[in-house]
């Protein structure tokens, strides 16, 4: 029997999401008794062999032109085809995009049950119990899934990634794999340097700011930091920031090791969507912000006159 993790690259790049998957997925198997394996759909520019330093000992790789490009249809076939054929009785996925596209649907497939976002090992003591949180973070549940096979997405940065010595048996993997029903016909690179869900480091701005002429300040300290950049709702329902920059409970939820909020209250929706993050830094001149109820750190001041300081603090480290 085996622990499958499904591996979600860009362009031929692993993403962190998945090197954390795999850390994952191997404990899940250590814990089973189980051989973790990892299935990677399409052309890679990576050593897949070097998955092994995550413990796993096979990988399975299916190649094919059709799966160059992310379809959720034609790759959930295929996982669920590798799934049956080495045994898997509990598939990992990221809860990233991908993942949340995938997961619901392989289990569907396999007949089984799902709990997507856990935030821990699941334990076995009792069945197999996998934590999540619910509420917007604010409770956690502790998920028992009671079918034969299971899928578990895992929640970006909830996991560390550990790594040892060890290689993986790179296999080829013949799958049926179908037309995709869907074409790109063309795609637009999204704003910032860093991707927003990938990131370590986010540098966020909300309407404390006034006004999307001011932004500059901001991407100045988020380029001397390497961070993405995120902004507050209204923020983006004004037209001053795009929309893949909102974080929130109605929009991207982020869990960075360090986020930076500058001039945003801390409403409670704002709070849903980065709440898990290692770290947050904020940056108010209201010193009752709720936000700061919910930072590490906090600084009471104007922005205007904050921020430019600590990109010149940051240069010359
Ligand atoms: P404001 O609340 O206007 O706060 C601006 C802050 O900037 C203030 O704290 C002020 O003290 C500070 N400030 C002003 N000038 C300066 C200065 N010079 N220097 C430093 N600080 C300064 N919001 C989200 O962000 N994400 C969501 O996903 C989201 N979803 C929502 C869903 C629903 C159903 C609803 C009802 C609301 C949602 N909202 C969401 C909106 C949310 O309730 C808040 O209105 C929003 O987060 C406030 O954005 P803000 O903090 O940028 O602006």
């Amino acid at each position: 029997m085996s622990v499958l993790i499904f591996v979600d690259h860009l362009h031929g790049h692993i993403k962190k999401a998945s090197h954390e998957a795999l850390t994952y997925g191997a404990k899940i198997a250590e814990q089973t008794g189980d051989t973790a394996e990892a299935v990677v759909l399409g052309n890679v520019s990576e050593d897949l062999a070097a998955l092994g330093q995550h413990g796993v000992k096979k990988v399975h790789h299916v190649q094919s032109d059709a799966l160059n490009t992310f379809d959720s249809q034609v790759y959930t076939k295929v996982i669920a085809q590798v799934a049956e054929q080495s045994g898997a009785k509990v598939i990992v996925f990221s809860n990233n995009s991908s993942g949340k596209a995938l997961a619901p649907r392989v289990a569907v497939r396999l007949k089984a049950g799902l709990v997507a976002g856990a935030t821990a090992l699941p334990d076995i003591s009792n069945g197999f119990v996998v934590r999540k949180a619910v509420f917007s973070g604010k409770a956690v549940a502790n998920v028992a899934i009671k079918t034969d096979v299971k899928v578990v997405s895992l929640n970006v940065n909830a996991f560390t990634i550990s790594t040892s010595e060890g290689t993986a048996e790179v296999v080829p993997f013949n799958a049926t794999v179908d037309a995709p029903k869907t074409k790109i016909v063309g795609s637009t690179k999204t704003s910032g340097k860093v991707s927003l869900t990938e990131a370590d480091v986010v540098v966020s701005a909300g309407r404390g700011l006034k006004g999307p002429e001011n932004w500059k300040m901001v991407e100045d300290l988020a380029d001397e930091l390497g961070a993405a950049l995120a902004c507050s709702r209204p923020v983006a329902d004004a037209h001053w920031r795009p929309h893949n920059e909102h974080v929130g409970q109605t929009g991207i939820a982020i869990a960075p090791n360090l986020y930076i909020a500058i001039g945003i209250s801390g409403a409670i929706q704002h709070l849903a969507g980065v709440n898990r993050s290692k770290t947050i830094v904020v940056i108010n001149k209201d010193p009752e912000a709720p936000f700061f109820k919910a930072a590490d750190y906090g600084i009471v001041g104007d922005a205007f006159e904050v921020v430019p300081k600590i990109t010149e603090a940051v240069k010359k480290i």
